[in-house]
């Protein structure tokens, strides 16, 4: 149990009504959805439809095929896909809730439509300085996950006993995706509170790691593999690590989307590297390099990242996009290690 409600009584009583009034809700998460995204929507979507909401999630674009394991993660409109139809949902709700991102910017073409409804929008995420896209917000940084933070609001309710298996499911993936397993952003007790409630609900810890974590594709690990020969960079004298992949390496792989994920992660496991970038070719965008970055310690990757790379994010994980070639943003990296020296060489 929790000792008590970190929010505003006020703020509660207001989403306690708005959802009450509501008939049909429409749910909205970043792109490229991650585990906290689709968790995090499926999670409150399954709560919703159980107090007889009618509920439609879109996702901006495609999800990655791992997370298929969240429950009802298949059942969304993807707005790249089916933007009419989308349009329609968005025009016809009463309530719309936008979960794990932090500005308009973050959901592409859906950001204006979704910022031109006039219905009342509420946000819930962990995220450094939320926009002013919803008239309702929660925004909880110090959470490891929104999904955390959705779990937290639905037990202030008064609603845990009331949760479905799937909802439970849905959190607990969440939680377990944006912590590489309660290996990061977890220090705060109250986060094994909350998986130790989601566990009461039936959540099988060894299952569920095995449906997320075991079922990876044979070219993952072969593309890794070449990745980790072929295409990383230490810099030692920066405490820092490059990895590359371009759109040709991740074909000739046979590599899906999701592929790629976490691979971010594996040179801070060697000792020294403490500032891990990797420079992905898009596959769908011309002209576009997705940008991941990690660190340990004091670095901070959201500042790294809105000063060089067009993005933003955690102080610890960030992502952001360059349109450039690769060979472009390999100097654009090196000069984000003279940049931001001090900060890399402290750590
Ligand atoms: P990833 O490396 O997994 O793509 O992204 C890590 C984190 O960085 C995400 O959870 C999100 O918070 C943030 N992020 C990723 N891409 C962007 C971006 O293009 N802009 C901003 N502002 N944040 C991003
Ligand atoms: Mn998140």
């Amino acid at each position: 149990m929790f000792n008590d409600s970190i929010f505003d009584a006020q703020n509660i009583e207001l989403l306690r009504k708005k959802i009450s009034q509501a008939n049909n809700v429409v749910i909205c998460v970043h792109v490229s959805p991650d585990g906290d995204a689709v968790g995090s929507a499926t999670g409150l979507a399954a709560y919703l439809r159980q107090i007889g909401k009618n509920v439609t999630i879109i996702f901006p674009n495609q999800m990655p095929d791992f997370l298929k394991v969240v429950p009802s993660s298949y059942d969304h409109l993807r707005y790249d896909r089916s933007p009419e139809a989308s349009d329609l949902m968005i025009k016809a709700a009463d309530l719309i809730f936008c979960l794990d991102f932090n500005s308009k910017s973050r959901i592409t073409d859906m950001g204006d439509k979704i910022a031109e409804a006039k219905v009342y929008k509420i946000m819930i995420d962990h995220h450094l300085d939320p926009d002013d896209l919803c008239d309702l917000v929660f925004s909880y940084p110090e959470m490891s996950s929104t999904c955390e933070l959705v779990f937290r609001i639905l037990w202030t309710m008064g609603e845990y006993e009331k949760l479905s298996f799937d909802t439970c499911k849905s959190l607990y993936i969440g939680m377990m995706t944006d912590t590489g397993e309660l290996s990061y952003n977890s220090n705060r007790s109250e986060v094994f509170t909350t998986i130790a409630m989601l566990i009461e609900k039936g959540i099988d810890r060894d299952e569920v790691h095995n449906e997320l974590f075991m079922n990876g594709t044979e070219s993952r690990y072969r593309m890794q593999g070449h990745m980790l020969k072929d295409n990383l960079t230490l810099y030692p004298e920066f405490g820092a690590a490059l990895q590359t992949l371009t759109k040709e390496e991740f074909k000739e792989y046979g590599c899906i989307k999701g592929d790629t994920e976490g691979n971010v992660n594996i040179p801070l496991s060697i000792k020294g590297i403490n500032f891990s970038v990797f420079l992905r070719e898009d596959t769908e965008k011309e002209n576009t390099i997705r940008v991941s970055l990690r660190s340990l310690g004091d670095i901070k990757c959201n500042e790294i990242s809105a000063a060089c790379f067009n993005g933003g994010g955690h102080a610890r994980a960030s992502g952001g996009e360059l349109h450039c070639s690769m060979e472009e943003a390999v100097e654009v990296f090196n000069k984000a290690l003279i940049k931001f020296e001090d900060m890399l060489k402290a750590k």
